[in-house]
């Protein structure tokens, strides 16, 4: 992999190192701004390490807006007028870890070199300073130039020391590309049971940030196993034969597949990794030896439903994915009823997801199959499009006849009258009448007289 590009660290970074040293402190650019420049990429954001005490930091900026909540840890934020928030953090040197997850104490140092070592991966701890250059302790400049990530110091430990670093490195090399060395996948396997002890917040963000890495389906083949132990209800998928002829991969080979298909977008790639997640617990076979998976949509959205929970998703996330994976099967081409249903109740953003999945779960079936239904597909959105340019009624609100009207029917206000608008409206959705406000008032008229 190339990995000498020029490290340009903006304007504003260059005056926060200025600052700092002007008062006498060292100041380095360190992590992964540093790794992403030499890749070539434009860094997320720019971390700055000091030998500054966070007060000394603190008083280096007095002009300046200041977030505080990290200082116990060494971090000063500076919020710059424009622009993203910089973290300022001490020069730190590894505690003792007795959890697996919080250092038992901060140790700050006067070292670049102390802060480098406590870092996670060769190419996480390089450091930069615009005229004294690359500092790279480890060789995290050949590392990346190799394609590899490797731990910084022995690897087991360092997982024992805090296991999201086990996580962490399969985000990286599903993000970055980089094959895990050696020694360092070892350790990942060895230590995978320590991912137990993680906080679920902690594994969302890290599970999600690797999901939407372009590599995230090599790394899910060749780790399978040590995602299985934080997403236990995956496992049945590794063995699943589909046994169909729709099909031409296992549950989790074409799972594998589908992932690869979709946009890394967070609920696109959950929906996707999920979609079948029920499908074994609903294999059942024909008397002619095909296999058949009868309501899996629901059972896979149950236990999406639980995972998500479990990893203190949100509930509008929740519910989100939960409906992609619920109507992911759901018969092609749709029709106009379904359609305006599914608009009604979820959204115009959710229905074109939907088709997102459904395209990504076709290119991983049987070869042919998505040749096949795809236009089906393409129908669906063209006909989701024409609902919505006609401004087809969607919601009770949208229809032609509102309360108001009702009243002047001699309905008084109250449940009963929500019942006619509801009534009303699954005559509108099931096309049984227009929504025009005289074909409405004469169908409450017969209502009325039949009731
Ligand atoms: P990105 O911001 O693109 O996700 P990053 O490398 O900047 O990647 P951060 O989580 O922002 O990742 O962390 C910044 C740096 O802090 C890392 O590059 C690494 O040097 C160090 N670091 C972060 N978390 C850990 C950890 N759990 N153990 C050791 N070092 C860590
Ligand atoms: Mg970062």
């Amino acid at each position: 992999m190339e990995a000498n590009f020029p490290i340009c660290p903006p304007e504003e970074i260059l005056e926060i190192i200025r600052r700092l040293e002007s008062a006498g402190f060292e100041a380095w650019c360190v992590g992964g701004c540093v790794r992403d420049s030499l890749l070539g990429k434009t860094p997320y954001d720019w971390d700055v390490t000091t030998s500054a005490l966070p007060q000394e930091t603190k008083s280096c900026f007095p002009e300046e807006r200041l977030l505080e909540v990290g200082a116990l840890h060494g971090t000063i934020t500076l919020l710059p007028p424009k622009g993203r928030p910089v973290e300022i953090t001490t020069f730190r040197r590894e505690g003792t870890y007795t959890d697996g997850r919080h250092p038992d104490q901060v140790i700050f140092s006067t070292h670049l070199e102390d802060d480098l070592s406590r870092r996670d991966f060769t190419v996480n701890a390089m450091a930069y300073h615009p005229s004294r250059g690359l500092v790279d302790l480890f060789g995290g400049q050949e590392d990346l130039q190799l394609g590899l990530l490797r731990c910084v110091g022995n690897p087991a430990r360092r997982f024992s020391e805090d296991a999201l670093r086990i996580l962490r490195c399969l985000r990286f090399s599903a993000t970055l590309g980089l094959q895990v060395e050696k020694s360092t996948a070892q350790a990942l396997w060895e230590k995978k049971k320590l991912l137990l002890g993680l906080s679920p917040q902690r594994v969302r963000e890290e599970l999600t940030k690797l999901l939407c890495g372009n590599k995230a389906p090599d790394i899910l083949r060749n780790y399978g196993e040590i995602f299985f132990t934080l997403l236990p209800e995956l496992a049945p998928m590794a063995t699943c034969a589909q046994e169909t002829p729709y099909h031409c991969y296992n549950v989790w080979e074409h799972t594998l597949h589908a992932l690869e298909h979709i946009l890394p977008a967070s609920d696109l790639r959950w929906a996707a990794l999920l979609h079948d997640v029920g499908k074994p617990s609903k294999k059942i076979y024909s008397p002619d030896g095909v296999a058949h998976f009868y309501g899996h949509p629901p059972e896979s959205g149950k236990l999406a439903r639980a995972i998500l929970t479990r990893l203190r998703f949100s509930n509008r996330e929740i519910q989100w994915i939960g409906n992609l994976v619920d109507h992911h099967e759901d018969s092609l081409p749709m029709t106009d009823k379904a359609l305006r249903k599914l608009l009604g109740t979820w959204g115009e953003r959710f229905v074109f997801r939907l088709f997102q999945l459904m395209e990504a779960d076709m290119s991983a079936k049987a070869p042919g199959v998505f040749e096949r239904r795809m236009p089906d597909v393409e129908e669906s959105r063209r006909r989701a499009r024409a609902i919505l340019e006609r401004g087809d009624c969607l919601h009770v609100r949208d229809l032609a006849l509102h309360g108001q009207d009702l009243k002047g029917l001699g309905i008084a206000p109250g449940p009963a009258m929500g019942q006619l608008l509801n009534r009303l409206f699954d005559a509108v959705q099931d096309g049984l009448v227009p929504n025009e406000k005289e074909a409405l008032t004469q169908l409450v008229r017969q209502w009325e007289k039949t009731s």
